[in-house]
């Protein structure tokens, strides 16, 4: 991660990226303009890093030549641009190929046709290194683009920020900052962390997501994952692990303003932590801690036992799967414990007590964090 000015901003597209983007961009424009020697007209000052790269790398004989047009004051693409300074060179007949670094509202590019209108060129073609679909709103043809990106803003290759990071060789993406608090609740089935996530949310304005709740939504409503989801949780097994990181990931996104997040019941295996490693990465966030509530096996079997009466719950009724339950636990689960250590996040909290004496004790760990 870096800092221009007030902003943080992380790594997006590396320099082999760009390069590679480049030299498609080359290999496009050469065979298309075959043996004519075009010009090449950068527009400033954005550009002159991709403009170097490029005609470095183009075959064949060509002009260079460079305008000055200014678009982004901040980081917002303004509406009225300065005018044009720098095209001195008479161009008519000539096959002009304008390079651009980004072209994102198109503000700039109208712009350029305006100017190019008058100057009785050949042919004049739009050559962009990167291209944001989403923000463009004009009709002229964008003749090469090297790489689409998301309409997010950018630095680094030529592009700054309010005057940094333009020397910078790859491109960085503006970070978003996020101050959530996302807590993975953990511990054996019947360790107590739904009935502690309830407490919590409330407490910490969190969301809170069960991935079993999720899963037995789905069975009563029949849906095709509810009913996947079914022959493997009514023997006490373990629902595979894509299916269960889709629909994470998916309850996750609906609900893109949280201040954070509760997850009880996952990640559940090795594969899950990654995953979930990845999403929060993906929000600029990060697992602050994974808070695990130990408890005996003979407890939590008499616990499940119990529930059972009224959960209505196959998997807490019967013994053997509940037994089940709790090796799949050990057998998969339970290495997360080392995971979460070698991050310096995981606490383990005695999850044997009353309902608020373990509240208690959780708390204790969430506000130390
Ligand atoms: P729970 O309510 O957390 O005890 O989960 C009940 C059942 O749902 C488990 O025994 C699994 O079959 C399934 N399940 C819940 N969370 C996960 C997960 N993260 N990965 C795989 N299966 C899960």
């Amino acid at each position: 991660m870096i800092k221009l000015n007030d902003l943080y901003f992380k790594p997006f597209i590396s320099e082999k990226e760009i390069d590679s983007a480049v030299s498609k961009m080359v290999t496009e424009i050469a065979n298309d303009l075959q043996d004519e020697v075009p010009v090449f007209v950068g527009i400033l000052n954005g550009s002159f890093m991709f403009v170097s790269d490029f005609v470095k790398k183009y075959p064949k004989p060509c002009e260079v030549t460079f305008i000055k047009l200014a678009s982004y004051e901040g980081i917002k693409s303004t509406e009225d641009i300065q005018r044009l300074i720098g095209l001195t060179q008479d161009l008519t007949g000539r096959k002009v190929v304008i390079l651009e670094d980004i072209i994102d509202s198109g503000n700039t590019l109208e712009e350029v046709h305006r100017i190019f209108k008058n100057e009785n060129v050949d042919e004049l073609k739009i050559a962009t290194l990167f291209y944001k679909p989403e923000a463009y709103k004009k009709d002229y043809k964008l003749h090469y683009v090297g790489l689409e990106i998301p309409n997010k803003f950018i630095v680094g290759y030529g592009l700054d920020y309010n005057g940094l990071g333009r020397d910078l060789p790859e491109i960085y993406q503006l970070k978003t900052t996020q101050h959530m608090t996302n807590l993975v609740l953990f511990g054996p089935p019947g360790a107590g962390k739904g009935t502690q996530a309830e407490f919590l949310k409330d407490k910490y304005n969190l969301v809170h997501i069960s991935t079993g709740d999720v899963f037995r939504f789905n069975i009563k409503n029949e849906t095709a994952l509810g009913m996947l989801a079914k022959s493997y949780m009514d023997k006490g097994e373990l629902v595979p692990d894509q299916v269960t990181i889709d629909m994470l990931n998916a309850e996750v996104e609906k609900n893109a303003d949280a201040n954070g997040f509760i997850f009880d019941g996952f990640p559940r295996t090795n594969a899950q932590a990654q995953a979930l490693d990845q999403l929060m990465d993906g929000k600029d966030s990060q697992i602050n801690a994974m808070i695990a509530l130990e408890v005996d096996d003979e407890v939590l079997v008499k616990r499940l036992l119990e529930r059972g009466k009224t959960s209505g719950r196959k998997d807490d009724a019967d013994e053997t799967i509940i037994r089940n339950r709790i090796t799949e636990y050990y057998k998969k689960t339970a290495i997360l414990k080392d995971y979460y250590t070698a991050q310096n996040k995981y606490f383990g909290v005695d999850g044997v007590g009353s309902i608020s004496e373990i509240t208690e004790r959780l708390n204790a760990v969430i506000d130390k964090l």
